[in-house]
């Protein structure tokens, strides 16, 4: 059998990158040099895939910011106003992705929202009635003959038709299907243009049709793909879908003239299923998704083999593709890169490059590498712990529900807290700035001691007290100095954790993340963060909020573990926090804010399964965490980056005092969702984008408010930024603040 990889990682081994990409936003070095360094990863990108005995190969998989953000611009699909300031291509598509204030104008950049179910970000293209949907970048055309010069007949990798559209938010009256011709004349003519350029085959990413589909989406899809495929001449199309099933489409994928149909049998639970009731187009070729995409397991290879050797009933051995399950985009780079975990446990995993490794093997059946796999199974080291697993045997119901109600609670806070109206506050974390991650180095490298580490943090938090009472902050944060990341900072203090050094994966943009792997049952060491939140609110009168993750986006930010639940391991995490959430409160921290930035990520794609598959026993597992505290201990939670307007309802039961959200960049759409599901909670939406340095004016804050009151009770509305503050720069971070704060008194008045 032969081997096909959907997508490869592309930020660099060493976040090459991210730091290029960093230094071009700053000035330090030219456009010619940031090319440089893209060319340099695609280049390390297909040569490793070749020298590992790929034999499908994506090129145009790579990106300086997005690839749906790509296909906007290769299509013309990009909003006047960026057009308008007259930059370079190049600077124009980053003013897109990321705001622009100078010069030339000042522009919020295009909104941001999860890929489907993974912790990426794609930048959602917006569509005006007058666009003029045309081929007009050459991108796929110049990374195909790049990879050509390379001696490697690339698979051209395009964001599908169907899914852009159907990512893309329309500004205007027209919809997807206006625009569905002239978008597949466009790709007809890359199409010519690759094929004249010597490309024989693409692949078409279209995950989207792992979504539930109504009878008109599945009408689009044909009518764009009936109108490509009539026009591929030579070229060899595959049509990949991945993050599931496509229970919806699979008669229709089937009996369009794709040439190969690439079908996810990790997390598609129907696949097999499917392909087993309707069997498979004689002819065509099958790439089947066995290697996991999204985790860093090694896989299973006598489990993978039982798949194929199924699907070898439907499909001839040699019409039949091992392939990862989705863009290795999601797993790190490499585990050669990690010199500190130990062999036993390195065995165990398998990254991007040994994932290629894994693709080869499979599909040689090399039997001493089947046994050698085998033994893998058999047993891992330090997994079990059995008092969590009593533990959480012994959670009882009521464990899930805290008392009094919210209503009462509410009264009371109010009552003790006396905080103005619309009080104002951040999402926990200020600037990470060159200094603050020194500390933290070297604490970590052991060149300075946990006093002089200590000590540099305690000031840290006094200045930043200092500055939020100067700015006039109602509730203060400590600032988050001591975290790296909001979900391996915890787990750092958790039995059950593994630790990589290098195992960076991209979150948006430039920004990478080091999830955490958890290897056993998880419980809590120690009190965690107790000692900082008491230092920061020592040095204050006013509220300091003690700053949490939650179990959900701890278990959705980490690798998870494949030998237990989903379930079983939040409710391991939930009881950890809820130990720490009881020790705040003891410590005299009356308001405590449990972030679940990441709750909605594995929301399942479809939602005939939100429910049943997840809401149901994640939402729970944010109670356990909260529901031991006293009625005057305020509860905040924070989200971002994703909709929320259909789920308003679980997160109303997530029986939180207040909670804030990402809502600038999604134009406040989620305020109707609240009001029309009497949101109870108190709120506060996002007022000001803290992914892009730009600096909100009085007028701008006042402005969002103005229309977020028209949509919410005064007394339950909060303001602040819309999240952490992490990632700006201390400047923009202090003139911003001080606007908000003067948006909230104009209002008050
Ligand atoms: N408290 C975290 C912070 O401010 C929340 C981060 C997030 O929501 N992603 O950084
Ligand atoms: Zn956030």
């Amino acid at each position: 059998m032969i081997t096909s990889v959907i997508g490869f990682p592309r930020i660099g081994k060493d976040r090459e990158l991210k730091f290029a990409s960093e230094k071009f936003f700053a000035g330090k070095i030219n456009e010619a040099e940031l090319q440089e360094t893209g060319r340099m990863q695609r280049e390390f990108s297909l040569k490793t895939q070749k020298a590992a005995g790929i034999d499908l190969i994506p090129c145009n998989d790579f990106s300086f910011y997005d690839n749906v953000l790509d296909t906007a611009f290769l299509f013309n699909a990009v909003p006047q106003r960026y057009k308008d300031l007259n930059l370079s291509v190049l600077d124009t598509y980053f003013a897109a992705a990321r705001g622009y204030q100078g010069a030339n104008g000042n522009v919020k950049a295009l909104a941001m929202k999860k890929w489907f179910n993974t912790n990426y970000h794609y930048i959602v293209p917006e569509i005006e009635d007058d666009a003029v949907i045309e081929l007009k970048g050459t991108k796929p055309v110049d990374e195909f003959k790049e990879a050509k010069a390379l001696g490697i007949d690339a698979k051209v990798d395009l964001i599908g038709p169907f899914t852009f559209l159907k990512l893309a938010r329309f500004t205007g009256s027209k919809k997807a299907s206006d625009f569905a011709e002239a978008l597949t004349d466009a790709y007809i003519k890359l199409l010519e243009k690759l094929t004249a350029e010597g490309a024989s085959k693409v692949q078409f990413d279209e995950p989207y049709l792992v979504r539930d589909l109504g009878s008109s989406d599945i009408a689009l899809f044909e009518e764009i793909y009936k109108g490509i495929l009539s026009k591929k001449g030579s070229l060899s199309v595959l049509l990949q879908t991945y993050f599931g099933d496509i229970r919806d489409v699979y008669g229709n994928v089937t009996s369009l003239d794709f040439d190969a149909v690439g079908i996810d049998f990790v997390e598609g639970r129907k696949s097999l299923e499917l392909i087993k009731e309707n069997g498979f187009p004689k002819g065509k070729i099958l790439v089947a998704g066995v290697v996991n995409g999204k985790n860093i397991w090694r896989n299973n290879y006598a489990k993978t083999k039982g798949i194929l050797d199924e699907l070898k009933n439907f499909v001839s051995e040699s019409s039949l593709v091992v392939g990862t399950s989705c863009s290795l985009l999601h797993v790190p780079y490499t585990l050669e890169s990690e010199t500190k975990l130990p062999e036993s446990y390195k065995a165990h995993f398998s990254f991007a490059i040994e994932k290629l490794a894994e693709l080869s093997e499979i599909a040689s059946g090399n039997e001493d590498a089947f046994k050698k796999n085998a033994e893998l199974f058999t047993s891992r080291p330090d997994v079990l712990d059995q008092a969590v697993k009593d533990r959480v045997s012994s959670i009882k119901e009521e464990d899930y529900t805290r008392l009094p109600a919210f209503e009462e609670r509410e009264k009371i806070q109010k009552e003790l807290l006396k905080l103005p109206l619309f009080p104002t506050t951040t999402i926990g974390s200020f600037p990470q700035t060159e200094d603050v991650r020194k500390n933290r180095k070297d604490f970590k490298n052991g060149t300075i001691t946990e006093e002089q580490y200590v000590a540099f943090n305690e000031n840290k938090i006094r200045e930043c007290i200092k500055q939020q009472e100067d700015i006039g902050l109602d509730v203060i944060v400590h600032g988050e100095f001591e975290r790296n990341d909001m979900v391996e900072y915890f787990g750092e203090h958790l039995s059950g954790y593994v630790f990589t050094e290098k195992a960076w994966v991209l979150s948006y943009g430039t920004r990478c993340v080091k999830p955490p792997i958890i290897w056993g049952d998880v419980s809590r060491k120690e009190p965690i963060t107790v000692k900082w939140s008491v230092f920061a609110q020592s040095c204050t009168d006013k509220p300091v909020k003690g700053m949490l993750t939650g179990p959900v986006t701890i278990l959705n930010w980490s690798f998870p573990r494949e030998d237990i639940s989903l379930q079983e391991s939040t409710l391991q995490i939930a009881l950890a926090i809820r130990d720490e959430v009881l020790d705040l409160e003891k410590n005299g921290i009356g308001i405590i804010q449990i972030d679940e930035a990441a709750l909605r990520e594995k929301l399942p794609l479809r939602k005939s399964d939100w429910y049943s598959e997840y809401l149901d026993w994640a939402i729970p597992a944010f109670r356990l965490v909260h529901s031991g505290v006293a009625a005057k201990t305020q509860i905040h939670t924070h989200m971002c980056y994703s909709e929320f307007t259909d789920i308003i309802p679980a997160i109303d039961s997530m029986d939180a005092d207040v909670i804030t959200f990402e809502a600038s960049r999604s134009d406040l759409l989620i305020l109707d969702a609240l009001k029309d599901n009497n949101f109870k909670t108190e709120v506060g939406p996002g007022v000001y984008d803290i992914h892009s340095p730009r600096v909100p004016s009085v007028d701008e804050i006042v402005a969002a408010l103005t229309k977020i009151r028209a949509k919410t009770e005064d007394s339950k509305l909060w303001v602040n930024p819309d999240c952490g503050l992490k990632t700006r720069g201390v400047t923009e971070t202090d003139a911003s603040l001080r606007n908000l704060v003067a948006a909230a008194k104009i209002i008050r008045g």
